[in-house]
Protein backbone atom coordinates (compact mmCIF):
# COMPACT_ATOMS: atom_id res chain seq x y z
CA UNK A 1 0.00 0.00 0.00
CA UNK A 2 1.06 3.67 -0.91
CA UNK A 3 -0.36 6.12 1.25
CA UNK A 4 0.03 9.85 -0.37
CA UNK A 5 0.55 12.51 2.17
CA UNK A 6 -1.95 15.79 1.64
CA UNK A 7 -0.11 18.31 -0.94
CA UNK A 8 2.65 20.72 1.06
CA UNK A 9 3.32 17.70 4.14
CA UNK A 10 6.63 16.73 2.08
CA UNK A 11 7.91 20.38 1.76
CA UNK A 12 7.99 20.35 5.67
CA UNK A 13 11.85 20.15 6.67
CA UNK A 14 11.47 18.94 10.28
CA UNK A 15 11.99 21.71 12.86
CA UNK A 16 15.79 22.44 14.06
CA UNK A 17 15.10 22.80 18.21
CA UNK A 18 18.27 23.84 19.69
CA UNK A 19 21.35 21.27 20.80
CA UNK A 20 21.66 20.09 24.16
CA UNK A 21 24.31 17.56 24.00
CA UNK A 22 28.02 17.73 22.94
CA UNK A 23 29.50 14.23 22.44
CA UNK A 24 32.30 13.79 24.87
CA UNK A 25 31.19 16.53 27.22
CA UNK A 26 29.47 15.79 30.07
CA UNK A 27 28.65 19.34 31.54
CA UNK A 28 27.29 21.39 29.26
CA UNK A 29 25.61 25.01 29.37
CA UNK A 30 22.73 25.32 26.97
CA UNK A 31 22.15 28.69 25.49
CA UNK A 32 20.84 27.60 22.36
CA UNK A 33 16.95 27.51 22.87
CA UNK A 34 15.94 31.08 25.01
CA UNK A 35 15.21 29.04 27.90
CA UNK A 36 15.08 31.09 31.40
CA UNK A 37 18.16 30.16 32.67
CA UNK A 38 16.82 30.26 36.67
CA UNK A 39 13.86 28.20 36.09
CA UNK A 40 10.13 28.93 36.50
CA UNK A 41 8.68 30.37 40.07
CA UNK A 42 8.62 27.90 42.98
CA UNK A 43 5.25 28.42 43.58
CA UNK A 44 4.43 27.44 39.94
CA UNK A 45 6.84 24.27 40.91
CA UNK A 46 5.09 23.76 44.11
CA UNK A 47 1.75 23.75 42.23
CA UNK A 48 2.88 21.34 39.62
CA UNK A 49 3.63 18.64 42.71
CA UNK A 50 0.16 19.61 43.78
CA UNK A 51 -1.09 18.49 41.05
CA UNK A 52 0.48 14.35 41.10
CA UNK A 53 -3.14 13.80 43.54
CA UNK A 54 -5.10 14.88 40.34
CA UNK A 55 -3.41 12.76 37.67
CA UNK A 56 -6.19 10.16 37.61
CA UNK A 57 -8.86 12.87 36.42
CA UNK A 58 -9.33 14.85 33.45
CA UNK A 59 -8.32 18.91 33.24
CA UNK A 60 -10.62 21.37 32.31
CA UNK A 61 -11.72 21.73 28.69
CA UNK A 62 -12.09 25.17 29.04
CA UNK A 63 -9.05 26.47 31.28
CA UNK A 64 -11.21 28.81 33.00
CA UNK A 65 -8.83 29.45 35.74
CA UNK A 66 -5.88 29.75 34.02
CA UNK A 67 -7.50 32.51 31.06
CA UNK A 68 -8.79 34.14 34.41
CA UNK A 69 -5.08 33.95 36.03
CA UNK A 70 -3.90 35.57 32.79
CA UNK A 71 -6.74 38.08 32.70
CA UNK A 72 -6.60 39.36 36.03
CA UNK A 73 -2.62 39.76 35.81
CA UNK A 74 -2.19 40.91 32.14
CA UNK A 75 -5.77 43.29 31.80
CA UNK A 76 -7.16 41.10 29.35
CA UNK A 77 -10.92 40.07 28.88
CA UNK A 78 -10.96 35.97 29.48
CA UNK A 79 -13.27 35.27 27.22
CA UNK A 80 -11.32 36.32 24.56
CA UNK A 81 -8.08 34.09 25.62
CA UNK A 82 -7.22 30.94 24.48
CA UNK A 83 -5.06 28.75 25.58
CA UNK A 84 -2.50 25.72 23.68
CA UNK A 85 -0.14 23.13 24.19
CA UNK A 86 2.81 26.00 23.67
CA UNK A 87 2.09 29.26 20.94
CA UNK A 88 3.63 27.11 18.60
CA UNK A 89 -0.29 25.05 18.96
CA UNK A 90 -2.25 28.24 18.89
CA UNK A 91 0.08 29.16 15.50
CA UNK A 92 -0.90 25.58 14.12
CA UNK A 93 -4.94 26.48 15.06
CA UNK A 94 -4.56 29.57 13.24
CA UNK A 95 -3.36 27.92 10.33
CA UNK A 96 -5.79 25.06 10.29
CA UNK A 97 -8.61 27.16 10.75
CA UNK A 98 -7.91 30.68 8.29
CA UNK A 99 -5.47 29.20 5.51
CA UNK A 100 -6.09 26.29 3.25
CA UNK A 101 -4.58 25.56 -0.88
CA UNK A 102 -4.63 28.17 -2.37
CA UNK A 103 -3.83 30.83 0.25
CA UNK A 104 -0.79 32.28 1.31
CA UNK A 105 0.54 32.76 5.01
CA UNK A 106 2.90 35.70 5.47
CA UNK A 107 5.77 35.69 7.85
CA UNK A 108 9.06 38.05 7.58
CA UNK A 109 12.44 36.86 6.05
CA UNK A 110 13.94 35.39 9.30
CA UNK A 111 10.81 34.65 11.13
CA UNK A 112 10.26 31.59 13.35
CA UNK A 113 10.15 28.26 11.26
CA UNK A 114 6.80 27.16 12.87
CA UNK A 115 4.72 29.86 10.86
CA UNK A 116 6.28 27.85 7.42
CA UNK A 117 5.84 24.21 8.82
CA UNK A 118 1.91 24.97 10.19
CA UNK A 119 1.21 26.87 6.90
CA UNK A 120 2.50 23.73 4.50
CA UNK A 121 0.64 21.38 7.19
CA UNK A 122 -3.06 23.24 6.38
CA UNK A 123 -2.00 23.15 2.83
CA UNK A 124 -1.17 27.07 2.94
CA UNK A 125 1.65 28.63 0.89
CA UNK A 126 4.40 30.50 3.22
CA UNK A 127 5.74 32.98 1.40
CA UNK A 128 8.85 35.60 3.43
CA UNK A 129 8.75 39.08 2.96
CA UNK A 130 12.29 40.67 3.34
CA UNK A 131 13.67 42.44 6.29
CA UNK A 132 15.35 45.56 6.66
CA UNK A 133 18.60 45.11 8.25
CA UNK A 134 17.34 42.40 10.55
CA UNK A 135 13.75 44.17 11.67
CA UNK A 136 10.36 43.82 10.66
CA UNK A 137 10.23 45.96 7.30
CA UNK A 138 6.10 47.06 7.39
CA UNK A 139 6.42 48.23 3.71
CA UNK A 140 7.97 45.36 2.77
CA UNK A 141 5.46 43.37 4.47
CA UNK A 142 2.57 45.12 2.37
CA UNK A 143 4.06 44.89 -1.10
CA UNK A 144 4.19 40.99 -0.48
CA UNK A 145 0.47 41.24 0.71
CA UNK A 146 -2.25 39.44 -2.01
CA UNK A 147 -5.64 39.00 -2.30
CA UNK A 148 -4.56 35.25 -1.21
CA UNK A 149 -2.92 36.16 1.97
CA UNK A 150 -4.79 35.36 4.83
CA UNK A 151 -2.58 35.49 7.64
CA UNK A 152 0.74 37.41 8.69
CA UNK A 153 3.03 36.30 11.18
CA UNK A 154 5.20 38.92 12.87
CA UNK A 155 7.33 38.53 15.87
CA UNK A 156 7.42 41.20 18.34
CA UNK A 157 10.33 41.53 19.15
CA UNK A 158 11.15 38.66 16.68
CA UNK A 159 13.57 35.74 16.98
CA UNK A 160 16.63 35.11 16.01
CA UNK A 161 16.77 39.20 15.62
CA UNK A 162 15.89 40.15 18.67
CA UNK A 163 14.80 43.15 16.89
CA UNK A 164 11.65 44.98 17.48
CA UNK A 165 8.59 47.60 15.74
CA UNK A 166 6.98 50.41 17.78
CA UNK A 167 3.25 50.15 18.07
CA UNK A 168 2.42 52.81 15.48
CA UNK A 169 4.62 50.54 12.92
CA UNK A 170 2.21 47.66 13.78
CA UNK A 171 -1.14 49.85 13.87
CA UNK A 172 0.19 51.14 10.08
CA UNK A 173 0.73 47.26 9.33
CA UNK A 174 -2.59 46.09 11.02
CA UNK A 175 -4.95 48.94 9.32
CA UNK A 176 -2.73 48.39 5.69
CA UNK A 177 -3.83 45.18 5.49
CA UNK A 178 -6.71 44.21 3.41
CA UNK A 179 -10.26 42.52 4.60
CA UNK A 180 -10.07 39.02 5.63
CA UNK A 181 -6.48 39.10 6.16
CA UNK A 182 -5.70 38.31 10.19
CA UNK A 183 -2.20 40.54 11.49
CA UNK A 184 -1.09 37.60 14.02
CA UNK A 185 1.48 39.35 16.44
CA UNK A 186 3.74 36.38 18.24
CA UNK A 187 4.57 37.98 21.80
CA UNK A 188 6.82 35.05 22.82
CA UNK A 189 9.40 37.16 24.12
CA UNK A 190 6.91 40.63 24.96
CA UNK A 191 7.67 40.06 28.62
CA UNK A 192 11.30 40.51 28.47
CA UNK A 193 10.04 44.44 27.37
CA UNK A 194 9.05 46.67 29.95
CA UNK A 195 5.74 48.07 29.98
CA UNK A 196 5.37 46.65 26.79
CA UNK A 197 0.95 45.25 26.58
CA UNK A 198 2.68 42.78 23.22
CA UNK A 199 -0.04 44.85 20.92
CA UNK A 200 -2.77 44.75 23.16
CA UNK A 201 -3.95 48.47 22.39
CA UNK A 202 -3.75 47.55 18.80
CA UNK A 203 -5.85 44.09 19.47
CA UNK A 204 -8.54 46.18 21.22
CA UNK A 205 -9.36 48.74 18.38
CA UNK A 206 -9.59 46.39 15.81
CA UNK A 207 -10.82 43.11 14.83
CA UNK A 208 -7.66 41.87 12.57
CA UNK A 209 -5.14 41.11 15.36
CA UNK A 210 -4.46 38.50 17.21
CA UNK A 211 -1.16 37.70 19.42
CA UNK A 212 -0.28 34.37 20.96
CA UNK A 213 1.96 34.26 23.67
CA UNK A 214 3.49 31.99 25.69
CA UNK A 215 5.03 30.37 29.33
CA UNK A 216 8.24 28.81 27.76
CA UNK A 217 10.28 31.85 27.36
CA UNK A 218 10.07 34.52 30.64
CA UNK A 219 7.89 31.97 32.62
CA UNK A 220 10.76 29.26 32.44
CA UNK A 221 8.38 26.15 31.39
CA UNK A 222 9.08 25.37 28.19
CA UNK A 223 8.77 21.65 29.22
CA UNK A 224 5.53 21.93 30.18
CA UNK A 225 4.02 23.13 27.13
CA UNK A 226 1.98 25.85 27.59
CA UNK A 227 0.83 28.65 25.67
CA UNK A 228 -2.15 31.57 24.95
CA UNK A 229 -3.75 33.27 21.98
CA UNK A 230 -5.99 36.59 22.71
CA UNK A 231 -8.01 38.66 19.81
CA UNK A 232 -11.31 38.96 18.91
CA UNK A 233 -14.03 36.67 20.61
CA UNK A 234 -14.80 35.31 17.07
CA UNK A 235 -11.15 34.34 16.54
CA UNK A 236 -11.64 32.98 19.91
CA UNK A 237 -14.57 30.80 19.18
CA UNK A 238 -13.47 29.47 15.53
CA UNK A 239 -10.38 28.27 17.41
CA UNK A 240 -11.83 26.62 20.30
CA UNK A 241 -13.36 24.49 17.16
CA UNK A 242 -10.09 22.84 16.40
CA UNK A 243 -8.39 22.83 19.40
CA UNK A 244 -8.72 19.14 21.05
CA UNK A 245 -10.89 19.39 24.58
CA UNK A 246 -8.31 18.25 26.89
CA UNK A 247 -5.14 19.95 25.17
CA UNK A 248 -3.64 20.75 28.57
CA UNK A 249 -2.76 18.63 31.10
CA UNK A 250 -3.37 19.43 34.97
CA UNK A 251 -0.21 19.92 36.00
CA UNK A 252 0.57 22.19 33.38
CA UNK A 253 -2.65 24.29 34.22
CA UNK A 254 -2.15 24.79 37.66
CA UNK A 255 1.59 25.16 37.25
CA UNK A 256 0.72 28.13 34.45
CA UNK A 257 -1.50 29.74 36.88
CA UNK A 258 0.73 29.93 39.45
CA UNK A 259 3.24 30.78 37.42
CA UNK A 260 1.55 34.02 35.85
CA UNK A 261 0.44 35.21 39.40
CA UNK A 262 3.61 35.22 40.65
CA UNK A 263 4.40 38.28 38.94
CA UNK A 264 7.74 39.68 41.78
CA UNK A 265 9.24 36.62 39.84
CA UNK A 266 8.62 37.38 36.78
CA UNK A 267 9.87 40.98 37.38
CA UNK A 268 12.90 39.49 38.62
CA UNK A 269 13.46 37.58 35.56
CA UNK A 270 13.14 40.24 33.50
CA UNK A 271 15.76 42.42 35.20
CA UNK A 272 18.24 40.03 35.73
CA UNK A 273 17.68 39.11 32.09
CA UNK A 274 18.35 42.94 31.14
CA UNK A 275 21.57 42.97 33.35
CA UNK A 276 23.31 40.28 31.63
CA UNK A 277 22.18 41.33 28.39
CA UNK A 278 23.38 44.56 28.52
CA UNK A 279 26.71 43.15 29.91
CA UNK A 280 27.50 40.77 26.88
CA UNK A 281 26.53 43.30 24.40
CA UNK A 282 28.78 45.77 25.88
CA UNK A 283 31.74 43.12 26.07
CA UNK A 284 31.58 41.85 22.45
CA UNK A 285 31.22 45.51 21.17
CA UNK A 286 34.24 46.10 22.73
CA UNK A 287 36.13 43.26 20.69
CA UNK A 288 33.97 44.40 17.31
CA UNK A 289 31.73 41.84 17.46
CA UNK A 290 28.32 43.53 15.99
CA UNK A 291 25.48 42.60 18.01
CA UNK A 292 22.00 44.49 17.14
CA UNK A 293 20.16 45.59 20.39
CA UNK A 294 18.34 42.95 21.52
CA UNK A 295 14.82 43.30 23.48
CA UNK A 296 14.82 39.40 23.90
CA UNK A 297 16.45 37.11 25.96
CA UNK A 298 19.16 36.59 23.47
CA UNK A 299 21.60 38.08 21.62
CA UNK A 300 22.43 37.79 18.06
CA UNK A 301 26.23 38.39 17.49
CA UNK A 302 26.91 38.53 13.87
CA UNK A 303 30.78 37.65 12.65
CA UNK A 304 32.68 38.80 9.60
CA UNK A 305 31.33 35.64 7.37
CA UNK A 306 29.94 31.88 8.13
CA UNK A 307 33.60 30.55 8.38
CA UNK A 308 34.27 32.56 11.40
CA UNK A 309 31.10 31.96 12.88
CA UNK A 310 31.13 28.41 12.57
CA UNK A 311 34.53 28.15 14.33
CA UNK A 312 33.40 30.17 17.19
CA UNK A 313 30.35 28.01 17.59
CA UNK A 314 33.01 24.78 17.27
CA UNK A 315 35.41 26.76 19.72
CA UNK A 316 32.32 26.88 22.44
CA UNK A 317 31.38 23.47 22.31
CA UNK A 318 35.23 22.84 23.64
CA UNK A 319 34.02 24.66 26.42
CA UNK A 320 30.75 22.65 27.04
CA UNK A 321 28.59 25.95 26.42
CA UNK A 322 25.99 25.46 23.45
CA UNK A 323 24.74 28.28 21.15
CA UNK A 324 22.75 28.28 18.18
CA UNK A 325 24.02 28.83 14.58
CA UNK A 326 21.34 30.57 12.56
CA UNK A 327 22.13 29.85 9.09
CA UNK A 328 18.36 28.18 9.11
CA UNK A 329 16.72 31.34 9.05
CA UNK A 330 19.16 32.70 6.53
CA UNK A 331 21.51 34.37 8.60
CA UNK A 332 24.77 32.19 8.55
CA UNK A 333 27.28 34.67 9.88
CA UNK A 334 25.54 35.23 13.39
CA UNK A 335 25.13 33.11 16.46
CA UNK A 336 22.25 33.26 18.33
CA UNK A 337 23.18 33.21 22.12
CA UNK A 338 20.78 32.80 24.93
CA UNK A 339 20.86 35.16 28.01
CA UNK A 340 21.70 33.19 30.69
CA UNK A 341 23.19 32.82 34.01
CA UNK A 342 25.44 35.78 35.28
CA UNK A 343 28.09 32.81 35.34
CA UNK A 344 27.44 31.59 31.88
CA UNK A 345 27.07 35.01 30.13
CA UNK A 346 30.97 35.37 31.70
CA UNK A 347 31.79 32.05 29.84
CA UNK A 348 30.82 32.56 27.14
CA UNK A 349 32.44 36.14 26.45
CA UNK A 350 35.34 34.38 27.54
CA UNK A 351 35.23 31.63 25.09
CA UNK A 352 34.56 34.08 22.22
CA UNK A 353 37.29 36.63 22.95
CA UNK A 354 39.91 33.23 22.94
CA UNK A 355 38.25 32.20 20.04
CA UNK A 356 39.10 35.44 18.46
C1 LIG B 1 10.06 30.11 21.42
C2 LIG B 1 9.12 30.75 20.48
C3 LIG B 1 7.76 30.47 20.52
C4 LIG B 1 7.22 29.64 21.65
O1 LIG B 1 6.87 28.39 21.31
P1 LIG B 1 6.09 27.53 22.42
O2 LIG B 1 5.36 26.56 21.56
O3 LIG B 1 5.15 28.45 23.13
O4 LIG B 1 7.10 26.92 23.31
C5 LIG B 1 6.90 31.10 19.66
N1 LIG B 1 7.37 32.01 18.78
C6 LIG B 1 8.66 32.33 18.73
C7 LIG B 1 9.12 33.38 17.78
C8 LIG B 1 9.58 31.71 19.57
O5 LIG B 1 10.87 32.03 19.50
Amino acid sequence: MTMTPQPGIMDINLYQSGASKIEGVSEVIKLSSNENPHGPSKRALDAFRQAAGELHLYPSTDHSALRHAIGDVQGLDPERITCGVGSDEIISFLCYAYAGPGDEVLHTEHGFSMYRISALAAGASPVAAPETERRTDVDKLLAAVTERTKLVFVANPNNPTGTMIDETEVARLADGLPEGCLLVLDGAYAEFVEGFDAGQAVIDARDNVFMTRTFSKAYGLGGLRIGYGYGPKEIIDTLNRVRGPFNLSVPALKAAEMAMRDTGYLDWCRAENVRMRDWMTAQLHAIGVKVDPSEANFILARFDDQAQAEAIDAHLKTKGLIVRLVAGYNLPDCIRITVGTEEACKQVVAAIKEAL
